[in-house]
């Protein structure tokens, strides 16, 4: 065992016995080295800050589906709650509300297979995004990067949320996107699913003989660890100009140039939403585009900044300078075209976007032909830059009428004294939003910026009472709003609450329980999950609840659908 050994959440006995699947070097219950796993990344301010997340009792690095098997059926047989992780973005997905957790650390799973000629790739956890397009990208092929960034794990991103800017060309699902898959069950029996049933070697088909039960592995928005573990993935890949993206400059200040004869940027500045939308609506009707992006204003003030620590002040010094009336009377459209198939792809579609450009009196802006964040970053990181903290409340998926109708409601709201006084001002622009599946679908996110120093109590610029507003205004009035205007969220048990919405989503969790108690019947798999936010909210922010929004769920509840109002 590595580290000082302690017993006091697991016994000696199960500990020997992981010493005796991985190895010596591979386990630990050293309070130092578990320390290491608190909490971190995504709404680490609310979870590590508000003491929920916890550091586990030890930690187990496995290399192989077998000994990830095993692992779990260790787990079973002494009763020992695990959490499995792959890159660990999500504080929410650790151990939280108790200490007797075992971590199954799985970034020694990290092979992956290519297949060129069949367009897909098998992977295992810990290969992220960055390093899977690294290989793909020089052969023209891409998957579907998310905004968590290059170092996310492609197949923890596929079994929790799996949305990315290429979704206007590649579908938004990531269930649609995968193949086979390998999959350790609560109580460690290894499955193969998909085309694997004919072999073990089989990754190109998500189908097989039997019922598909794959979707078992992601449901809305994943499990949050509790339901087993998934070994092995095989996602598919899709064609984009074979060239060569080419690096240049060092980080912070990096970016890979664009092929310009096969891939364009495209800035182009509306003075009206309406205006907007038409666009869109004849550029999904003419079939062109790869990445159709309605930036708001700030986010070009963050893409411009450069630098690591001086980096906030640079995005204030520049938009602290943006008048209201600036901001919301210029609505940008950022577009990237994309030959595929031939240089005179890029050019047909470049005419027909400017012919509709044109006719909505659009104004094309100056566009740098290289690109930071969609191919391998993202700007994840840039999230946190302007306050410290990434304050994403909540989503909403649906068609244009009920994405425009989520947004308004939220701009609306974000011109309260009590929003201006707490959060980043946006200035009055539309909250960000994105045309998928060539304009079927739009998705949104509204956002509340808090400053992490002062949401922190253990910070001299702690400000009284912070916390509990952001939360309400994430759970209650960001909910409301999408719950009421017909959209379909996805970020229950991510960022707010399961049960607590339930009734107005079919009543999802029954269907969660009901599978949970069948796969998991020692209830070892990640306990609690996917229900730590409505215990979070239940314990520690109560009155992030509003009597508004329980009304607006027993009233979406009871029908007819508030979007439709013809049912
Ligand atoms: C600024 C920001 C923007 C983001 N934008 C997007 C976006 O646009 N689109 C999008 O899709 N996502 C987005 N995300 C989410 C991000 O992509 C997720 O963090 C990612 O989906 C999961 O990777 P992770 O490192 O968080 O996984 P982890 O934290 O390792 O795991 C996440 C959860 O999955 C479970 N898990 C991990 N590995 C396994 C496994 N092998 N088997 C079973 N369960 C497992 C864990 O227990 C945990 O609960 C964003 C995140 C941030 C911070």
């Amino acid at each position: 065992m590595k580290g000082q050994e302690v017993y006091e959440d697991i016994p000696e006995d199960a500990c020997l016995a992981l010493e005796s699947i991985v190895g010596l070097e591979y386990v630990s219950t050293d309070p130092v080295i578990c320390a290491a796993y608190v909490g971190r990344g995504f709404d680490r301010e609310i979870v590590h800050f508000s003491g929920v997340s916890r550091a586990p009792a030890a930690v187990v690095l496995p290399e192989t589906t077998d000994e990830v098997a095993r692992i779990v059926k260790t787990c079973n047989r002494y009763k020992i709650p695990f959490i499995p992780m792959s890159t660990y973005g999500m504080a929410f997905g650790g151990p939280n509300f108790r200490d007797d957790f075992l971590f199954i650390d799985l970034k020694r799973m990290n092979k992956m297979w290519l297949d060129e000629k069949n367009m897909y790739v098998v992977l295992e956890s810990a290969v992220n995004f960055a390093q899977m397009h690294g290989e793909t990208l020089k052969r023209g092929l891409i998957g579907c990067l998310p905004g968590g960034g290059g170092g996310v794990s492609v197949l923890a991103n596929s079994l929790v949320n799996g949305m990315g800017l290429f979704n206007y060309r590649i579908t938004y699902a990531s269930q649609r996107r995968w193949n086979g898959i390998e999959w350790v069950s609560p109580e460690g029996e290894i499955y193969r699913m998909g085309s694997l049933v004919e072999d073990e070697d089989s990754w190109y088909w998500q189908d097989g003989l039997g019922p598909n039960v794959s979707g078992l592995m992601h449901g809305i928005t994943g499990w949050g660890g509790a339901m087993g573990i998934v070994t092995k993935m095989s996602t598919k890949l899709y064609p984009i100009a074979s060239e060569n993206l080419e690096p240049e400059g060092i980080s912070y200040d990096s970016c890979v140039k664009l092929p310009e004869d096969r891939m364009k940027w495209i800035n182009v500045a509306f003075s009206s939403e309406e205006d907007v939308e038409k666009t869109l609506g004849e550029m999904a009707k003419a079939g062109i585009g790869f990445v159709v992006n309605r930036v708001p204003g700030l986010w070009r003030d963050i893409a411009k900044s450069r630098g690591n620590l001086a980096y906030r002040n640079m995005f204030w010094k520049s938009w602290g300078k943006r008048t209201r009336e600036e901001v919301s009377g210029r609505r940008v459209l950022r577009v990237l075209l994309v030959g595929r198939a031939s240089k005179a792809q890029l050019e047909y579609e470049e005419r027909v976007f400017m012919d509709i450009v044109g006719k909505y009196g659009g104004r094309v802006l100056e566009a740098r032909q290289v690109d930071e964040a969609s191919f391998f970053a993202v700007n994840s990181l840039d999230m946190w830059q302007p306050t410290g903290m990434f304050g994403d409340c909540d989503v909403g998926m649906e068609s244009l009428r009920c994405v425009r109708a989520m947004g308004e409601g939220w701009r609306t709201k974000e011109t309260e004294q009590e929003y201006l006084d707490d959060f980043l001002d946006p200035k009055g622009d539309t909250p960000w939003y994105m045309s998928y599946n060539m304009g079927r679908l739009y998705y949104s996110e509204l956002h509340a910026w808090p400053d992490a120093a002062q949401m922190d109590p253990g910070d001299v610029a702690y400000k009284e009472g912070l916390p509990d507003r952001f939360m309400r205004w994430r759970v209650s009035e960001a909910g409301k709003i999408v719950t009421e205007t017909g959209n379909q969220s996805f970020f229950q048990s991510i960022v707010t609450p399961t049960r607590l919405f339930s009734p107005a989503f079919q009543n999802y969790d029954l269907w969660l329980d009901r599978f949970k108690k069948e796969f998991d019947p020692n209830d070892v798999s990640a306990p609690g999950q996917p229900y730590i936010y409505d215990k979070m909210v239940e314990e520690i922010f109560p009155q992030a609840v509003t009597d508004e929004l329980k009304e607006t769920v027993t009233k979406v509840a009871a029908g007819p659908w508030n979007g439709n109002p013809e049912s």
